[in-house]
Formats: structure tokens, C-alpha cells, sequence
């Protein structure tokens, strides 16, 4: 026997096992130990699952005879037995992971029920309907995930029969009907199987804790893990748990609550409810639910425990929690219990509004928010003065403004909206299976289905606009046509969606630029107050410059400057240099330039204040201001053969011969960076004039401080930054004394190479700063070239899990994150104030933020609309 423990009785768990017991089997047993009603249960270790598929589908030794002991004794706790003719106990089978994946994964009710059994539940609950009714849902989810019967077998009997009873509803079904139900269904479950499914209920356990299993591993749950970036080996805990009957009349009921509203984080009551009816109906969408309020009418005491216990356990969670309950003959019973998954508007609100109860603290209301969330909060709105009237309404399942092209299937929305198209996603109802859809859409529509559908909830989680359960309109999935009223709208048509108010428009509606909140300015200063990292923007323009210091960043860690090199207007100057033949060419194609870099610099300082812009001297390889080789060369072709102007014909043949020069095969291990700054001094020279003309021009005209820092790029050799200071620093003092005036400044570089970190102590010497350029460096340590490797292998590793993360995402902390930390210890060691900062993408991510402070960091750049991620991830890795 192994001694490995792989079974936990209800009453042995809490919520700290959630490692072991997966977020559903915590919270029941926390639920029970705190006193709230859950059924009673045993749950089957993650690690049993994960043993599971290291064994590729074998179950670890013991685990067998401890399910069978786990049943024995829930049977005698019970006083049950499963799928006995007497007191049979039925038992639900669920999936339950660690991280929650709302519906991902699969889980089966009823099971128990039998040939032999269901008199006897019918006998005991004196509802031979209900006793039915149990047993067809049993076949038809047992069939669908154990056996894997496609699921529309069942629902096309279903409502082949509904058509010959002439009823709409399930409900409307007799007991006969059922009973003739379970026939046909074991018929379509025999057919589909090739011979007689087992009967026996433990046998039918056993599989079914297996196929819950496996179910970690399903598509829909793979797709959703690698948005939500949880890891791939963590396996799903498995909950065995009796069943309590929602289903049993019209004093039973089932359905799903939010402590506070999970769109909008208000302290409202938010949640639906069905009478005479299993779980799955209301969460899967199946049936249309009633709001909760009106479960006060029918069940009244029900309500008023539902309403306490809801008190109850968020307080005891502090936190907006997401409940599933069940009420069986009036008795109210809790199935689940989470951390309620919330837009980012919510989320603030929800945290904020916990400190003000005095709920929590405010670091503790850090801890609620995601920072990876917010920028939700800075997707557009839809302009109120449009004065258009909506051809829809529906629930607003989820706020937010969508405008894309219809499309009538997750797979062209995975399709379309993957290559970057805007798509609204329009279905009868969303499924799980429908998730790789759902992340790329801008929208989702749905004719069917409530709040706290599956769908809502995902849509909620992402910050996905969504409209659900829209009355008046039809779709048809195979004509690919969505019609309202008279008006049909096809595959490919514009819709906008307001999934704040549930409306739907049929047509592109204008959208205005996004609105910080106040709950936003409130939290984000409690972050503030913790973070020991600054935060800059990456920016290049008056515009960004001013967006990232309206959301809070503290200066500018990044100023590209080869934008300034592009633009449509400078390039014939800018040609004019790279064709230069002598040094003096090349000087006055530069005087050209000068007084454009210099209106730049300006616009930028003017938009920061006073706070620091370390500006970045040109960076990419001089080819990229040229024509590509291939199209000068068909160029002067044409031009050939055509035999037309001569000159033109000259400056084509120049460009040409010019273009082949400078023409590299690995441009970006080239000539750029400083080392054409070394080729060219003059470039730098100019650069270093432009700064500091436009920073004495500000100074002039708005007063105020200028914080200029200039910064070297690509430096790999001390000798390298020795010599570009030296040429900075002679422009800069030349261009002072000409104008008679001082300027603090500082001249730093960019650690960007492996070499760089490497002897980080030596360059330092000559640096007043390091700036940590993550993405060359992730692309030089690794080896894999940034502008290629997404389109190839680099992918496919992702998928593969080869990858955890894209390292171009996030820092690949194991490697490059070490050359990052050597380089600031070697920096420090000869200058231990030298200030440090990171300004690749890493700088918006936040689990590569956390790295960075534990480096110690001064500061991390990112871009604009990421500076609001960041200030809370900072203050995120200091909690
Ligand atoms: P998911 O993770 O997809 O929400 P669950 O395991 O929560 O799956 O099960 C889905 C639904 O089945 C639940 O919302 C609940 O209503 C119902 N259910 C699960 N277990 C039981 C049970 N023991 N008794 C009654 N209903 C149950
Ligand atoms: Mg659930
Ligand atoms: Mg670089």
C-alpha cells in the first residue's frame, strides 16, 4: 500500500487547502466548518489527478481502494447507499481546480440513479417525475462526458419529444414521458457505445472521477488557462458530494448569487434563480432564470437564510464572493463559494467600499485588484449623444462599448478577431467550448442565457462587453443571419453593443476616449503610497507624453527618437545624410534636420513639467530610412528601360548603390545603435544640440525645470560609451557656452546586451544611469530574433508549453532576469546610487514587475496606457 493521501473527508477541509482540495472543495469545507449548510462530501486530491497524468491516464496506487473507503464512509454518514433500492444515495461528481475556470471543465450530477434505484427515489420523495427526471439527466451527462456521446443526441430526443407532447417546457413533461425518455436515451447511449454502458453506480463513480480528470486537459479549459496565464500542471481536484434535489417541485429550487454586483461592484443584490430545477440549467444557460428578489415571494425563508449566509460568508472572506445554492423542499442548501470573478471597475469599487465597512485594510484592498485588469478601464465608451435608437435590449451582462462585424461562430471569431479583425461574436447562448472565440471578440450577443451564465461570468472576468439573453431576436447559426423585427443583419455587418446598458445598435456607433474614476484615483494613491518603484512611460510625442502624465507617470524612461527620423516630411533631409559623402555633406543634411528634432524635444518637455525624458539617441540601423533593396531595384529598372529622365534615373541608381552598402543580413546584430553613432558622430553631435536647445527654450518660455537625460544605446564596450559621452557631452557644454547658460543633464545607457550586464561595473564608470532595454536583451540572451520568432516556432512553444510565457511578455526571470539583477549588483558595486530602470515591453507586465523590485529597481517605463498596471503591480510586489 502507498502511503500517499489522496482522499479529505468535508469536514477535514478548509479554505487554506485549496492547493490540495482546488478552490471548490475549500470553500465547501470551509462553508461547512463555519456552519453553513453544503451537502455532505469527500474530495479526491489535485495530486491524485496530477499523479494521474504523469501516469498517462493510470490512477496512482491506493487511490481506488481510498475512493471506495471515501464512499463507504459517506455512506455511513448518510445512511445511503449508492444506487441502493433502498435509500439510494446519488452523488454529483465536479471538477474543482485551484484557480477558478468558471464551467472549463466538466462535472456530472445524479449519478446513483438506475434501473434499481429510481423507484426507490421515487418512492422516498413520493414524485415519480422527479425520480425520472433525475435519471434522463443522469444518461445524458454521463454519456456526454464519460462516454463522450455528442451532447445534441440527447437534446434532439428531448425535444423531439417535447414537439409530440405539444410542450414547451421540460417541466411539462410527465412522469411517463420521462420514463419513456430514459428508454430512448439508453438506447442513443448503447448505439453510440456499440454494446450495454455499465449500470453499475461504482463502476459509473470511478469513471466519472477519471473523466473529470481528463477534463483538465479538454481544449476549452487549455484556451482558457493560457488566457488567464494559470499554469498548465496543476490538475483539477475532484468533489464527490451528495445530491440535494432543486428539482423536486415547486418548493425546490436552484440558482446563482453575487454578494455585490460583479459589473459594477455596487451593494445591490445580484442573482437569478430557476424553480424545479438542477443546477446546470441556470449556470449553463439552459433556461431563462428569475431575478433573485423574486425568490423572496416563492421561498421566503430560503431567501432570508440565502440573503444572511451571503452576509456571512463575505465577511468572512471579505470579499465579494459568487455562490451557487440549491433549495431542496424549502431547505437551503450552499454548493459553492468563491472570490467572484469582476470587471475592473467592480473590482475598485468593491475594494474600496471594503475598506470604508472597515472590511479590510487598504493594503489588503491592493491585493483584490489585478493590476493586468485595469486596463479595462481605459477601453472607450460609446458617445451618449448619439441620438440612435437601439434595435435590441437584453441583460447588461457585462459593461463596455463593442463595434465589430457580426460573425456567428467561435471558430471564424477565433479566426477573424485573431488576425486583429473587430468581431462581435452572436450566438443562441455561449458554451465553454465557445471560450477561444470569446477572447478575441470585442463583443459577445447572445439571444439566451442570464447574468450568471458561464458566458457572463467570462465575459465579466475579461473585461469582454457583453449583451445576454436579447428578447425579439432571432439567429440562425447556419443561414448566418441575425434578425430583429424586419431587419436582418448577416455575417460580416456592424453592430455596436453597450453591454453597460444591454442595448444593441445596428450600426458603428462613434466611441469617446476612456474616463479614469474615482474609485481608480482613490486606490491607485493607497498604491502609490506602498510602491517602491517609480513608474515612467515609454513616449515619443506631445500626445503621449501627456496621456502617460495624466495617468500618473512620473517622467518619460523612454524617447525614441527614430520616429522624429520617419516622418513623411524629414525624410528627404534625412536621406540627404545617410547619401552624404563627406563628413561636411553629412553635417549640413543634419543642420537640416536640427531644428525638427529640436521642435520635438520641446513639445515633449513641454507636456512632462519639469519631469524627468531620458531621450534615447538614435537607435535603428541606417538602412530603414532607405527604399528596401528589392523595390530600388525594380525602381531603377523600370526607370532603365523606360529610358525617361536622366536624373531621376542618377538619384534611383544612388539610392541603389547606396542601399546595397548599407544593406546587412542581420540587421539587427548591425550597425546600429552607438556603433552608427561611432560611424557617424555627427548624428550624435546633432542629436545632443537639439536637446539641449529645446530644453533651454522651455526653461524660456514655460519656467519651469526641464529633466533631461540622454541616453546611449546598444553599448557593449566601455570604450564604446567612453567615446559617445565624450561627443554628447563636448555638444552639449559647446551649445551651452554659445548660449551662456547651465543645465543639469545626465548621460546614461541602455543595458541591452549580454556583454553590457556583463561588465556593468566597468561601464558605469562612465554611465550617470542604466536603463535596462529587456526586449534586445530577451532577444540577445535567447537568441531568438523578436520580429520573427511569433510567427514561428516561438508560438507553437507557447502552446506546447515548452514556453511557460511569451519571454517577449514576460521576463524570462530564470536567464535574463539574471543578467538584469547582475547588472545592477556590478553597476552598484562602483557606484551605489547609479539609478536603474527597465524600459522594455516588461516594464507594463506585472509578474515581470514584481522581478523587478526584487532586483531593486528604480524604476520601470512602459507604455502610456500600461502606467496605471504598473503603479499597481509595484505596490502589488511589495505586499
Ligand atoms: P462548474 O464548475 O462548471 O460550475 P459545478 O461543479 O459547480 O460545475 O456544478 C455545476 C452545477 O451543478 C452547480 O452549479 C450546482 O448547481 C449543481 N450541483 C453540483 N453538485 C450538486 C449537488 N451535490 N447537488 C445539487 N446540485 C449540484
Ligand atoms: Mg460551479
Ligand atoms: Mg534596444
Amino acid at each position: 500500500m502507498s502511503d500517499d493521501r489522496y482522499i479529505y473527508d468535508l469536514s477535514e477541509g478548509d479554505a487554506t487547502m485549496r492547493h490540495l482540495l482546488g478552490g471548490k472543495g475549500a470553500g465547501v469545507a470551509e462553508m461547512n466548518r463555519v456552519g453553513v449548510p453544503v451537502p455532505d462530501a469527500f474530495t479526491v486530491t489535485t495530486t491524485a489527478c496530477v499523479q494521474t497524468m504523469k501516469r498517462r491516464g493510470e490512477w496512482p496506487e491506493g487511490l481506488a481502494d481510498q475512493v471506495a473507503e471515501g464512499l463507504r464512509r459517506l455512506e455511513e454518514r448518510t445512511g445511503r447507499t449508492l444506487g441502493g433500492t433502498e435509500k439510494p444515495l446519488l452523488v454529483s461528481v465536479r471538477s474543482g481546480a485551484v484557480h477558478s475556470m468558471p464551467g472549463m471543465m466538466d462535472t456530472i450530477l445524479n449519478l446513483g440513479i438506475s434501473d434499481e434505484s429510481v423507484e426507490a427515489v421515487a418512492a422516498e420523495s413520493g414524485n415519480e417525475r422527479f425520480a425520472w427526471d433525475c435519471y434522463r439527466r443522469f444518461i445524458q451527462m454521463y454519456g456526454e462526458v464519460v462516454e463522450g456521446v455528442p451532447q445534441h443526441l440527447y437534446e434532439d430526443a428531448l425535444s423531439e419529444l417535447k414537439h409530440a407532447r405539444g410542450v414547451a417546457q421540460d417541466t411539462d413533461l410527465s412522469a411517463e414521458d420521462l420514463k419513456q425518455l430514459v428508454g430512448t436515451f439508453k438506447e442513443i447511449s448503447n448505439e453510440h457505445l456499440g454494446g450495454e454502458w455499465t449500470s453499475d453506480p461504482v463502476e459509473q463513480l470511478n469513471r466519472a472521477i477519471d473523466a473529470v480528470f481528463k477534463s483538465w486537459l479538454n481544449p476549452r479549459a487549455e484556451v482558457y488557462r493560457r488566457a488567464n496565464n494559470i499554469p498548465a500542471d496543476l490538475g483539477t481536484a475532484v468533489n464527490i458530494m451528495q445530491m440535494v434535489f432543486g428539482n423536486r417541485g415547486d418548493t425546490s429550487a436552484t440558482g446563482v448569487c453575487f454578494t455585490r454586483n460583479p459589473s459594477t461592484g455596487e451593494k445591490a443584490l445580484y442573482g437569478e434563480f430557476l424553480v424545479n430545477a438542477q443546477g446546470e440549467d441556470v449556470v449553463a444557460g439552459i433556461r431563462t432564470p428569475r431575478p433573485l428578489e423574486e425568490m423572496k415571494e416563492v421561498l421566503p425563508e430560503a431567501y432570508d437564510e440565502l440573503i444572511a449566509t451571503m452576509h456571512k460568508m463575505e465577511q468572512h472572506y471579505k470579499d465579494m464572493q459568487d455562490m451557487e445554492f440549491t433549495v431542496e423542499n424549502g431547505k437551503l442548501y450552499l454548493l459553492q463559494t468563491r472570490n467572484g470573478k469582476r470587471t475592473a471597475a467592480a473590482a475598485l469599487k468593491v475594494a474600496s467600499d471594503l475598506v470604508d465597512e472597515g472590511v479590510i485594510s487598504q493594503e489588503e484592498a491592493l491585493l483584490r485588484i489585478e493590476p493586468g485588469q485595469l486596463d479595462q478601464l481605459l477601453h472607450p465608451a460609446i458617445d451618449p449623444s448619439h441620438g440612435k435608437d437601439a434595435i435590441a435590449q437584453g441583460l447588461p451582462a457585462s459593461p463596455g462599448a463593442a463595434v465589430g462585424e457580426v460573425v456567428f461562430d467561435a471558430d471564424t471569431a477565433a479566426e477573424r478577431g485573431g488576425r486583429g479583425e473587430p468581431v462581435v461574436l452572436v450566438r443562441f447562448e455561449t458554451t465553454p467550448d465557445d471560450i477561444h472565440g470569446v477572447i478575441v471578440a470585442q463583443g459577445i450577443l447572445t439571444a439566451h442565457g442570464g447574468m450568471t451564465s458561464h458566458a457572463a461570468v467570462v465575459a465579466r472576468g475579461m473585461g469582454k462587453p457583453c449583451v445576454a439573453g436579447a428578447q425579439g431576436i432571432r439567429i440562425d447559426p447556419v443561414g448566418k443571419t441575425l434578425t430583429i423585427g424586419d431587419r436582418v443583419i448577416r455575417e460580416g455587418d456592424i453592430i455596436t453593443l453597450d453591454g453597460t446598458e444591454g442595448l444593441v445598435y445596428g450600426e458603428a456607433l462613434d466611441l469617446i476616449p476612456p474616463q479614469i474614476n474615482e474609485d481608480f484615483q482613490r486606490v491607485v494613491q493607497w498604491a502609490d503610497e506602498v510602491r517602491n518603484l517609480g513608474v515612467r512611460a515609454n513616449a515619443d510625442n506631445f500626445e503621449d507624453a501627456s496621456k502617460a502624465r495624466e495617468l500618473g507617470a512620473e517622467g518619460i524612461g523612454l524617447c525614441r527618437t527614430e520616429h522624429m527620423f520617419m516622418a513623411q516630411d524629414r525624410l528627404p533631409a534625412v536621406r540627404k545624410m545617410i547619401l552624404a559623402e563627406t563628413p561636411e555633406q553629412r553635417s549640413a543634411a543634419l543642420a537640416e534636420i536640427l531644428p525638427m528634432q529640436q521642435t520635438d524635444f520641446e513639445s515633449i518637455f513641454t507636456a512632462m513639467k519639469g519631469l524627468p525624458v531620458t531621450v534615447r539617441l538614435l537607435d535603428p540601423p541606417l538602412h530603414e530610412f532607405l527604399p528596401n533593396l528589392v523595390e530600388q531595384s525594380l525602381l531603377v529598372q523600370r526607370l532603365e528601360l523606360q529610358g525617361g529622365d536622366e536624373q531621376e534615373l542618377g538619384e534611383a541608381r544612388a539610392t541603389l548603390a547606396q542601399v546595397k552598402r548599407l544593406h546587412e543580413q542581420n540587421p539587427m546584430l548591425g550597425t546600429r545603435g552607438c556603433r552608427l553613432a561611432m560611424l557617424y558622430p555627427e548624428i550624435p553631435d546633432m542629436q545632443a544640440r537639439a536637446i539641449v536647445r529645446a530644453a533651454l527654450a522651455v526653461l524660456d518660455r514655460e519656467g519651469e525645470t526641464v529633466g533631461v537625460e540622454i541616453m546611449i544605446p546598444l553599448v557593449a564596450l566601455t570604450q564604446e560609451l567612453d567615446a559617445q559621452r565624450a561627443v554628447v557631452v563636448a555638444a552639449v557644454e559647446d551649445e551651452l557656452a554659445k548660449a551662456g547658460r547651465t543645465l543639469e543633464y545626465t548621460v546614461g545607457t541602455m543595458i541591452e546586451l549580454p556583454r553590457a550586464a556583463l561588465v556593468a561595473d566597468k561601464i558605469a564608470e562612465h554611465a550617470d544611469f542604466f536603463s535596462f532595454g529587456t526586449n534586445d536583451l530577451t532577444q540577445t540572451t535567447i537568441g531568438i530574433s523578436r520580429d520573427d520568432a511569433e510567427n514561428g516556432f516561438l508560438t507553437q512553444y507557447v502552446m506546447d508549453r515548452v514556453l511557460e510565457r511569451n519571454p517577449f511578455e514576460s521576463i524570462d526571470v530564470e536567464g535574463v532576469g539574471q543578467l538584469v539583477r547582475m547588472g545592477v549588483e556590478k553597476g552598484r558595486s562602483v557606484k551605489p546610487t547609479l539609478k536603474t530602470g527597465v524600459c522594455g515591453e516588461h516594464g507594463g507586465d506585472p509578474d515581470s514587475i514584481e522581478f523587478f523590485n526584487s532586483v531593486g529597481l528604480n524604476y520601470v517605463s512602459c507604455s502610456p496606457f500600461r502606467v496605471p498596471i504598473a503603479r499597481f503591480a509595484a505596490a502589488k510586489a511589495v505586499l
